[in-house]
């Protein structure tokens, strides 16, 4: 995929065109094209010499893409599609409607390796990375039917895990001779890869930052997410703090609520201790089980009371309704097998 055009930054293309002795702006062509008028072949790049078009060809440069397989919608209005990749794998994307924001929840890789017990990609283990060109493809296939305000990667897979494609394709979507979408408007999300938050605090470039939560203490959270056990909330948050030194950003923690588990008032008591002196606002996430599971959702009444112990602690809380449940798109459904029909 190193021959992937779609794959590289704009910098990248610079480099590629001018060791075929062309000029910065070659590059920028090459780019808007992919990204801005959607080709699908290098013939397509019309501003470039039949001669530079050639010369890639023959040095095996192309332009992937993803090809949409199944589009579903939910009575809510929210779109789920499926990718086929080339190599016969499968990966979901959704399409969120709320007001006038259209969220693009994408994936960036197939299948995951974290494990948590409340997510349906987590049981399928890892199958492998999506390259920079696959995650931004995403957008650029949904883009082309409906207009994206945000970019959230938090679909399959864990970004941190996929760091140096994840963030290729971060700056390729922020780029103005690109989609250009506000960093603001993307957003990474992790399950709490400490190395890989004190690496983003350190580029130069700072898309938004989600760390999904989901307990207040280390026992709690060692039952929903196997990471706990490597990285206990301690070294979590040393590097959410190191961040936050660098870079004075609002961390946004995503706790999805799980009936009789991390639920109760005492937890949210808890977690208000946990945040105390971190800027941050809180997502809660009404859990949606998927086949296999043993947990149950919380009661509304409960989410409310969890809700109002964050607030009068002074959190910013909002809670998130669940979204494309009908068909499997909602927070921690994707990539069920039987979504995928996966051939893994
Ligand atoms: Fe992976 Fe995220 Fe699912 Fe955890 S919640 S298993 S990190 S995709």
């Amino acid at each position: 995929m190193e021959k992937d055009l779609k794959s590289k930054t704009l910098k990248e293309l610079e480099e590629l065109a001018a060791g075929f002795g062309q000029k910065d702006y070659i590059a920028g062509y090459i780019f808007s094209f992919i990204h801005v008028r959607a080709v699908k072949d290098i013939d397509s790049i019309t501003t470039l010499s039949k001669s530079f078009r050639r010369q890639l060809t023959e040095e095996d440069y192309f332009i992937s893409r993803l090809e949409p397989v199944d589009k579903l919608t939910d009575p809510d209005g929210t779109i789920k599609y499926v990718f086929g990749l080339p190599d016969g794998k499968r990966i979901e994307s959704v399409l969120l409607f709320d007001d006038d924001r259209r969220t693009l929840c994408v994936s960036t890789q197939a299948g995951c390796s974290m494990g948590c017990v409340f997510c349906a990609t987590g049981r399928l283990g890892l199958i492998r990375n999506l390259t920079a060109g696959e995650i931004v493809d995403q957008v650029n296939v949904i883009g082309a039917e409906n207009k994206i305000s945000n970019v959230v990667f938090m679909g399959m897979g864990e970004p941190m895990a996929n760091y140096d494609e994840a963030l290729k394709a971060v700056r390729i979507l922020n780029h103005p001779k690109g989609k250009n979408i506000g960093i603001r408007h993307l957003t990474i999300s992790t399950c709490g890869i400490p190395e890989g938050i004190e690496r983003l605090a350190d580029e130069d470039i700072r898309p938004r930052l989600a760390i999904s939560l989901n307990a207040p203490t280390d026992a709690i959270r060692q039952k929903l997410m196997p990471i706990t056990k490597k990285c206990p909330l301690d070294r979590l948050f040393s590097a959410i703090a190191f961040y936050q030194r660098k870079t004075h950003n609002r961390v946004t923690f995503e706790y999805v609520l799980i009936k009789g588990v991390n639920d109760t008032v005492l937890h949210a008591r808890m977690l208000v201790k946990r945040l105390r002196g971190v800027l941050c606002n809180v997502n809660l996430i009404e859990y949606n089980p998927h086949s296999g599971c043993i947990w149950q959702p919380t009661e509304n009444e409960a989410i409310e009371r969890f809700a109002g112990v964050l607030k009068e602690a002074g959190f910013e809380t909002t809670v998130r309704r669940k979204m494309g449940r009908t068909i499997k798109a909602a927070c921690g459904q994707l990539g069920s097998k039987e979504n995928l029909k996966c051939k893994n």
